[in-house]
This record gives structure tokens, sequence and C-alpha cells, in this order.
């Protein structure tokens, strides 16, 4: 009996310490980490232009003291009196103090549904747990936190209507072809890549830097609100990117952005890139404009669980995984977190180095001391 329960132990430790390891290791390493308070329910269709602006609209009747919804401006298509679509920007704010300021973005290409979703579910978020959550207000003590679900609303509703592959704005270029890439048409190293040149072109960036009236208004609210950290979210491919973009090699801040980017990704699974080593260069986008103006830690987040960015049933947990890395940066950039290093990680490698050196001590010496009771009997008994 002693024997079978002794060979049992071995082999249960021999087998259960390395799937142990294993388990432990791949949850440490790509797992998704859930944030510290209450998620909201995601929705299970897609929004559209007016249903944004209605949520907007409850949810700053809901949270009075607590948001503030502004127009920063105007798509193309209003500017010519086309349509009625504004772009909005909803801070969210706690009274008193100096504060940074933090800027979420969704939605700069039109075919990109499941980017304005995080967008708005990552502001459900706040608000549910504001005053409930003690990072949530840890975050809120030290700045204000802005979030433009859509930075291009006639693009998105172009798309929904008529063309879901549409990625531009809808400007009539003149020639026939609509459109400009937004995130080709900020002013940093514009139209350098040499790509896209043609109006045709689904990478078209515009005649000059900040020729569209959506690039303008976030260049306008980030010139007033300059954000400490930026997250610009598109679709898809499951990539945090960090600048430079417009080339392929480093910005100065080199690694205090690959390790901002590190943390938030090893807390959704994503990868990390510089953007500029993607398959080409892009310049013009948001984040080397922010970057280079501001000093803003851009980033631009590829969300989604696979290439399709308007997969409805995927939206839950697109949303659910994106809401502990945008804290995390947050947190980073306002002074909250460390960004050299994660104490949780290190803690986290600590325990499974321990439990594997004790796990394999075990092994080892059960089956010295069945060695030694089996060559030396008497010695056991006395
Ligand atoms: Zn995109």
């Amino acid at each position: 009996m002693t024997l079978c329960a002794t060979a049992g132990t071995r082999w249960i430790a021999i087998i259960a310490v390395p799937l142990m390891l294993l388990t432990g290791f791949s949850a440490t390493v790509v797992g998704v980490i859930s944030p510290t308070g209450r998620l909201p329910s995601a929705p299970t269709t897609f929004h559209t232009y007016n249903s944004v602006v209605s949520e907007l609209q409850n949810l700053s009747r809901d949270h009075p003291s607590l948001l503030t919804v502004t127009p920063i401006g105007s798509s193309w298509e209003t500017t010519q009196g086309l349509a009625n679509r504004s772009l909005f920007a909803v801070e969210v704010r706690l009274a008193g103090g100096t504060k940074q300021d933090v800027l979420f973005m969704g939605l700069h290409h039109a075919d990109e549904w499941i980017s304005m979703e995080v967008v708005m579910y990552l502001l459900r978020y706040v608000l549910l747990n504001a005053g409930n959550d003690s990072r949530v207000d840890a975050i809120l003590a030290r700045a204000n936190l802005w979030f433009v679900p859509i930075v291009n609303p006639d693009g998105l509703e172009y798309a929904r209507q008529y063309d879901t592959t549409w990625r531009k704005n809808r400007r009539d270029n003149g020639d026939g072809t609509f459109g400009v890439d937004l995130n080709r048409n900020y002013g940093y190293m514009w139209g350098s890549g040499g790509f896209g040149t043609s109006t045709n072109d689904s990478e078209y960036p515009g005649t000059v830097p900040f020729s569209e009236p959506e690039s303008q208004a976030i260049r306008d609210l980030a010139r007033a609100h300059p954000p400490v950290l930026s997250i610009s979210y598109h679709s898809a491919g499951q990539w945090v990117l960090y600048p430079w973009s417009y080339t392929r090699l480093p910005t100065p801040d080199d690694d205090r952005l690959s390790n901002f980017a590190v943390e938030m990704a090893y807390a959704n699974g994503y990868q990390v890139l510089q953007e500029g080593r993607a398959t080409h260069v892009n310049p013009g986008n948001s984040d080397d404009w922010l970057y280079a103006t501001l000093g803003t830690a851009p980033f631009t987040f590829e969300v989604g669980l696979d290439f399709n960015s308007q997969n409805a049933r995927s939206i839950g947990a697109v949303d659910r995984n994106n809401v502990e890395p945008a804290l995390r940066g947050a947190e980073m950039a306002l002074g909250l977190r460390n960004w050299r290093f994660d104490m949780g990680r290190v803690t986290a490698v600590a325990l499974v180095a321990v439990a594997a050196v004790g796990g394999l001590s075990s092994v080892y010496f059960v089956y010295r001391w069945r060695r030694v009771r089996r060559d030396n009997p008497i010695a056991v008994l006395h």
C-alpha cells in the first residue's frame, strides 16, 4: 500500500508539476487580464452614428456632474451642407485640481466598426466604476479622460449603407473619386512615404496636411488639451503599435514607448510592434503627429479577435479584453504605475520559479528516499 501510494505520489508530481508550470506560464504570458472594476454589458450589434449620439446624450443626462459631450467639429459632408454630423468628444472629469489629459479615439477608418465599440465600452466602464473602483478613481484624480468614438462619421454611414469595405472619409476629390484617408492626413512627415498619392488610393493622404475637417477637429482638440497618453483604436489583427510610423527608425523615447506597449499588450495578449516596421511605413498618422508635436505617448491598437472588423458576435469579447490595457496605459502615463517592470509579473514569475524548484526537488527526494529504502531497508527501519 505504502509503495503504491509513494509511486502514485511520484507520478502525480511528475505529471502535475510540468502541467502547472505550463498552465501558469501561459496564463501569465498570453492570458487576458480583467480589470478590477465591474464590467458593463456589451452591445450585440454595432452602433450607428445616430445611436452613438443618442447614447452619449443619455449618458450625459445620467452623469451630469461627471460627463460633458462637446461638438469638436463637423464631417466633410456637413461642411458642404450634405449631412448633419458633428464629431463629438466626451470628457469625463472629476471636479477640482489641476489635471492632465488622456485621449481615446475610434473609427478613423470607416470600415473598422469594432474600434468605435471599444471606445464606447471604455467610456461606460469608467462611468460605471467612477466612485466604486480605486484604480478608476486614481486615474480620474489625475486626468480628464477624452473619448472620441467616431472620428469619421460620414465614412461610417457610407460603409454601413453602401459599401462595408469603405475606409476613407467622403470628401469629393473633384475627379470622380471620393475620400481622404484620415489617418494619413495628420501634419507630421505628411506624404513622405510616397504611398497612396492617387486620389483613388485607399490611403490617399489628401492635398495638404490637415486638409480634412475631421483631422482638424482632432488636431484642435489635442492642441487645446494635450494628452499625455492617447490610444487610437483601429482594426484588426491584435496589435499594439507605437511610433514612429513614417520610418523604421525608433523614436528617442523608444525604451519608454515600447515598454508601455508591452505592459498594455500583456493584459490582452496582443503583439507589440513599432508602426514603421509593419508591412510598409505609414506617414501622416495621428500617432506620429501627437508624439512629435505634443509629446504624447501615442498608441494604435488593432483590435479584433480575427481580421473581421464587423463581426457583431465578437463585440463583447473585444470590448472586455481592451479595458485593462487602457487602464494600464493611463496609469503608466500618469505616474500611477511603473512602466519599467511590473511587480505583479515579477511576483508571478518568481512564484512559478519557486513552485518549479520545489516541485522538482520533491520529485528528486521522493525518488532518492525510495532508492535508499529499497537498497538499505534496515537503515530505513531504524
Ligand atoms: Zn484603421
